[in-house]
């Protein structure tokens, strides 16, 4: 059997090297000739939008799914029609959901899942009246294409605004309050054939520069793991959502404020390749196929460190004991999130100890609590 993947990113990569196990074979599009998932999978090169290669891969797949959250949903939507019709996996809606700040803040308020206080800008007017709606700090972002902490900036002046307007401007832009976060998390699930659902423990995420550098799950107690289960939940239920879906909160005063859904497989859980019984990527293939759902239990307390720009000397990292290295196999560039490495230890105390000694080995300035 023959599994689509729209975008052959490293996301796409650790798809298929999860489904080689299973028999599953993959075929992916990508526009770049030497994206990740191509070193192990066959790629079809060219845009997203080019109808005779989507008419291959409906031909030659089963199932469709994407890795990126920014595929055109009617390249998507194009592919579920015609002679050789493919199943598509997450639903096209919640792709196009996640596109649009907008609409994903109406969805959380439409669930009453709590989220930021928010105004759109589209205009220096509409700039004007979400200041003086949502007051300062805040966040001006741009409501389409923004990526680790990209189309973003942090408002604390109207002369800031300004200039934030000026330099993100002229596209669609939201404005929301700047929330003094304790810490972040995250939840990650997913949801089968026949809606049952299988949700990870909560991770435990720090961003730098809009980056995330590090996760450590399980994390966090229990309350803060059964709101997030619960926000999840009434999200794929929404959709009547088949695969792996993420939300990223901000944890303030011991409530969780939704900041963004992924409707794929998400950085923070990376550590499942290791550190739980059934990886997030293996679960996602089992939901798009209709499989039964992999149990997430814990194997132990790990931690995930992103390499950012360059993969550090192999022959370095792997003399730590323990340490599972995923190199992505990309072009090293400043901010660019080339590999990542994981550590399991028995418990978090262990686990943040070693975090923390391996986020100095590779010269990674994160604060671990
Ligand atoms: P985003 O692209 O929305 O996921 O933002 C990337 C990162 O920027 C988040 O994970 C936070 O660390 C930070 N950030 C974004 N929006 C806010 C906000 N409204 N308040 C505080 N921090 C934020």
């Amino acid at each position: 059997m023959t599994i689509g993947i729209v975008g052959a990113g490293q996301l796409g990569r650790m798809l298929a090297l999860a489904g080689y196990p299973l028999g599953l074979d993959f075929l992916c599009l990508d526009p770049s000739g030497d994206a990740p998932a191509g070193a192990v999978a066959p790629l079809l090169h060219g845009a997203f939008t080019d109808r005779s290669l989507l008419r291959q891969l409906a031909r030659r797949c089963e199932v469709v799914t994407f890795d990126w959250e920014n595929v055109p949903g009617a390249s998507l939507r194009a592919l579920e029609r015609g002679a050789h019709a493919a199943r598509i996996a997450p639903p096209v809606a919640a792709l196009e959901c996640g596109q649009d700040r907008l609409s994903e803040k109406r969805l959380f308020g439409e669930l009453r899942i709590p989220t930021t206080r928010w105004r759109t800008v589209d205009s220096r007017k509409d700039l004007e009246r979400a200041l003086a709606a949502v007051g300062l700090p805040g966040v001006l972002k741009t409501r389409r294409l923004g990526y680790d902490g990209k189309g973003q900036a942090l408002i604390h002046t109207r002369r800031d605004a300004a200039r934030a307007f000026a330099r993100l401007g002229p596209v669609p832009l939201l404005y929301e309050e700047w929330v003094p976060f304790d810490c972040e998390v995250s939840v990650i699930g997913a949801r089968g054939a026949r809606g049952e659902v299988a949700i990870y423990p909560l991770c435990g995420n720090v961003h730098r520069g809009g980056i995330l550098r590090l996760t450590r799950a399980p994390f966090g107690p229990e309350r803060w793991q059964r709101l997030a289960s619960g926000y999840l939940r009434r999200v794929l239920a929404h959709f009547d959502y088949r695969g792996v879906l993420a939300i990223e909160f901000f944890v303030h005063t011991n409530k969780l404020i939704a900041n963004e859904m992924a409707p794929r497989v998400h950085n923070s859980g990376h550590w499942t390749i290791e550190g739980a019984q059934t990886s997030q990527f293996e679960n996602h293939l089992r939901a798009i196929l209709g499989l039964p759902l992999g149990t997430t239990r814990a194997l132990g307390h790990s931690a995930m460190i992103n390499l950012i720009g360059r993969i550090p000397p192999r022959a370095r990292l792997l003399a730590l004991a323990g340490v599972h290295l995923h190199d992505y196999g990309k072009q090293p560039r400043p901010g660019r999130k080339v590999g990542h490495c994981t550590v399991v230890e028995p418990s978090a105390a262990r686990r943040d100890a070693r975090a923390r000694r391996l986020a100095a080995e590779l010269a990674v300035a994160v604060r671990i609590p």
